[in-house]
Formats: structure tokens, sequence, C-alpha cells
């Protein structure tokens, strides 16, 4: 069978590699006669796999000795919740939130459930492409308790590459389809939250990167399993785990490693990246929207000029091999998403595809 390559923004595609060994270890993990799905998230076994885990996410992101690592339920999007509600001390509050794109847009929406946030728009166009101002001239409100940002909009393609510097803010990142692509700056930080199903997984667990002095019994009534105090207290399993979840992400954590860190990582979706941009600005039959300055390295949307073209597009890329191209419905045209386990091979089939087929239709 061809090898197919899988462009979806998420769930996404996991390393061969890891999916093989979840394969191989399916009916026997660690020697316990089980699979990992049917074991005690209690069991010797299971806590060495979470201790090794965190341990794996603390090399790979360098992070302080002031932070902990938490795992929750409930994707990026209960994170969207949990935020203000454990960070609130009275709906009055003050809040920023800065506005790249959907999902900022849609955590700022959640956050009206809570208080009245402030919403500041960054997005500028200019000579028709959408850029994103830089922090300093960002509009953060002098008395807010945090600021809310999304470093890559992974439907929208937008990124913020600044590394942030609101020393006297909570800064609160949604980094659901970028952490694990980069080294970052986690002191930087107060919190930082991932859905898995991007780049560190499957569906189903969220990782949260907090500030150890934020762990503290929050002023309102939260639900026990979106409480950081109560997760921290008891090691991430108030109630049970989505341990599968948490099987995946260990391995993907390893596989990390053994490809030489998120240095080198980083310099591998940056070419990647940088191939696919190269393709679609040297074609005029196709484009994409967003600044240079700002264009993600993960999720790269992009259109046809003849969008009359899109579902012949996505109809003969699936014959020649290609999957998960589809635009997310917000957005329309194509999307190509380039994680850490998409390789430069994946994405060279696809720049031949697109040239294959705008010489076809031209
Ligand atoms: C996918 C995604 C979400 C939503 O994640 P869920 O796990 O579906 O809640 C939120 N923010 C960003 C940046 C995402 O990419």
């Amino acid at each position: 069978m061809n090898e197919i390559f899988n462009f979806s923004a998420g769930p996404a595609m996991l390393p061969k590699q890891v999916l093989k060994q979840i394969k191989e270890e399916l009916y026997n993990w660690n020697n316990m006669g089980a699979s990992v799905m049917e074991i005690s998230h209690r069991s010797l076994e299971f806590l060495q796999l979470i201790q090794d885990a965190k341990k794996d996410i603390c090399d790979l992101l360098d992070i302080p000795e002031n932070y902990a690592v938490l795992f929750c339920h409930g994707g990026a999007r209960a994170q969207f919740s949990a935020v203000p509600m454990n960070l609130l001390e009275k709906s009055s509050d003050n809040v920023d939130y800065v506005n790249t794109g959907y999902w900022a847009y849609s955590a700022a929406t959640e956050a009206k459930k809570y208080c009245n946030p402030h919403v500041i728009n960054v997005i500028k166009i200019k000579n028709r492409l959408y850029n994103i101002q830089p922090m300093s001239q960002w509009n953060v409100s002098t008395n807010s308790i945090y600021i809310h940002y999304c470093p890559n909009e992974t439907i929208d393609g937008i990124a913020v590459y600044e590394t942030p510097s609101f020393p006297e803010k909570i800064v609160v990142a949604d980094c659901s389809s970028t952490l694990f692509s980069c080294p970052i700056n986690v002191s930087r930080f107060g919190i930082i939250y991932a859905a898995a199903q991007k780049n560190i997984g499957i569906s189903g667990l969220t990782v949260i990167i907090i500030r150890k002095d934020l762990l503290k019994e929050p002023n309102r009534a939260v639900p026990s399993i979106l409480n950081y105090k109560i997760l921290f207290d008891n090691g991430s399993m108030f109630n049970t785990p989505v341990t599968m979840s948490w099987y995946v992400a260990s391995l993907i954590f390893k596989w990390l490693k053994q490809q030489g860190g998120l240095k080198e990582v980083n310099k591998r979706n940056k070419e990647k990246a940088a191939f696919l941009y190269k393709a679609i600005d040297s074609n005029d039959f196709y484009y994409n929207n967003i600044s240079p300055s700002n264009r993600s390295c993960m999720n790269i949307p992009f259109f046809l000029k003849k969008n009359k073209l899109n579902d012949l597009f996505l109809k003969e890329s699936t014959r020649f091999g290609l999957c998960g191209l589809q635009g997310h419905r917000t957005a329309g045209g194509m999307r190509a998403s380039l994680y850490n386990a998409m390789t430069l091979e994946g994405v060279q089939k696809l720049v031949e595809f697109m040239q294959l087929f705008s010489e076809k239709y031209r």
C-alpha cells in the first residue's frame, strides 16, 4: 500500500513509530498481561508512566522549578472556562483577551460567562494580508488580572512569534497547536495549556503548565475536576484520567527526545513550512492571506484563485495519496497542517500535487 499523508488539523497524524509501538504493546503493556487501557491508573506501572511523562515535558520545554505540570480532561475548551474560574477573584475583575482569530475569540466568548473581558483586536490588514500588531502596541489594560492570547491560530493559520513580556500580568496562552513544536520561554507565562490532539497525541487530554503561585483555592465554586489546586494536590488524578491519551502522549514525548528535542524539531518544522509557502507564493494558481512575519508553521491555509475547483482539488488530492486538506468550515479553501509528525516527504508530495493540479486546470 502506498503511504497516505494526512494533513488533518486535529485529531492529527501521529508518528508511524509511535503507532507501531501502540500496536505492539496493545495486548500486553509493560508485561502486565493487559492493555494500558485496561489497568488501574493507580497501578505502580501507570504512576511511573506519568512521572516519566512529566519529567520528559520538563526536559523538553526546560520548565523552571516554580512551575507544575497538570493533566486535565475536556480539551482546550474546558480551559476557556477553567482559566477565568480559577483566576478571577470577583466577576468585576478586569481581564484582557487578545483577539487573533477563531480560537482566541472563542476563549473570550466563553470568559463572558464569568466576567466582562476586554477584547483587544490586534489583527490589521496591510496589502490585503492579515498581520498581527507587535505586542508593544497591544492595548493592554493597566488593571487587568491576566492577559490571554493564542500564539498559533489553528484555523486562521496566523501566529504570534514574539515572546510575551508583561511582567506585571499573568500571561495565559492557548498553545494547543504549537506546544512542543518549538522551544519556548516558559518563565514568561503564568499558564500555558494545550489540547493533545494537535501535536501531543490523541484527543481527551489537555496539558497545563502553571506557575505554582497560581495554585490557590479559587474564590468561587469551581467544579473540582477543573480546579487547578485540586488537580495539583491529587497528581491530576482527582477523578479517573484519560489513561489512553496520557499513554500516547508519553510515547510522543519519548519520540520527541529521540528526534533531538524541540530545537531540532523546530528547525524541521520551519523547513517544511517554508517549502510549502514557497510553492504557494511562486504559483499564481494559489494564494495565502497572512503576512509573512505572522505565517503559522503548523497550519497553512491556502486558497485556489479558481475556488470553483475546490471540490475537484480535494477529490484528486485524495487519489494522489493526500488527505485532510479541506479548510475549516468557517475559513473555506484548503489547509495543510504540518505538525511534528508530518515528514518533509509528505510536504514534497503535496507540493508535487499542487503543481500538477495547477498545470492541468490553469
Ligand atoms: C483545537 C483547538 C482548540 C479546541 O480544542 P478542544 O480540544 O476541541 O477543546 C482550542 N484552541 C486551539 C488553539 C486549538 O487548536
